[in-house]
């Protein structure tokens, strides 16, 4: 069975044309897609280092970089697949988790500003609860003065105290029954 050497002219066919084209007459003619790229399977470029998928901008062979391990002259393409597909499965596994750990840790750093804020309004809180001053019991008529007193209880009859000094209610017990 004599071998037509097809296949061979299929890839050069033009180049070698053997019917000779008015080459450079016309410059009008659309140019004939000359290899049929688009036929082929698509070149899948791997770093062979960290195995990571690399766009064909940052390089192949010697001259190319790796923006993920940031490795030189790793890449390496294969047509329709990756290079080592094992390769990708140990980079896509590392980026899940480290994607889960910059989660955690996220959420972590979160939960210790939520308690840093709360530990602060509390003690905001604790702060503004205490009363310092002059205050009185209603019930007894007593006088004291308080600093960074919690309780506002009087000492005497557990009554709440009321702020202000005893001569201010006497001012104003005069105004109102007079
Ligand atoms: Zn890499
Ligand atoms: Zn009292």
């Amino acid at each position: 069975m004599p071998r037509k050497p097809r296949v061979q002219s299929r890839h050069s066919r033009s180049g070698t044309g053997s019917t000779a084209s008015p080459s450079g007459a016309s410059g009008s003619t659309p140019r004939r897609a000359g290899p049929a790229r688009r036929s082929e399977p698509p070149i899948f470029w791997q770093c062979q280092s960290c195995g990571a998928p690399v766009e064909p901008q940052f390089g192949t062979g010697i001259d190319s970089w790796c923006p993920s391990c940031q490795a030189v002259g790793t890449v390496a393409g294969m047509e329709g697949q990756y290079p080592s597909p094992p390769l990708y499965g140990a980079w896509a596994a590392r980026q899940a988790r480290r994607k889960e750990q910059e989660q955690t840790q996220a959420e972590l750093t979160d939960l210790v500003q939520l308690h840093h804020s709360l530990t602060k309004q509390e003690q905001i809180m604790k702060r503004t609860k205490t009363h310092t001053g002059t205050f009185h019991c209603p019930t007894c008529f007593s006088e004291v003065e308080l600093v960074n007193e919690e309780s506002l209880k009087c000492d005497k009859c557990k009554g709440p105290l009321a702020q202000g000094s005893l001569d201010e209610i006497w001012a104003d017990d005069d105004d109102e029954e007079d």
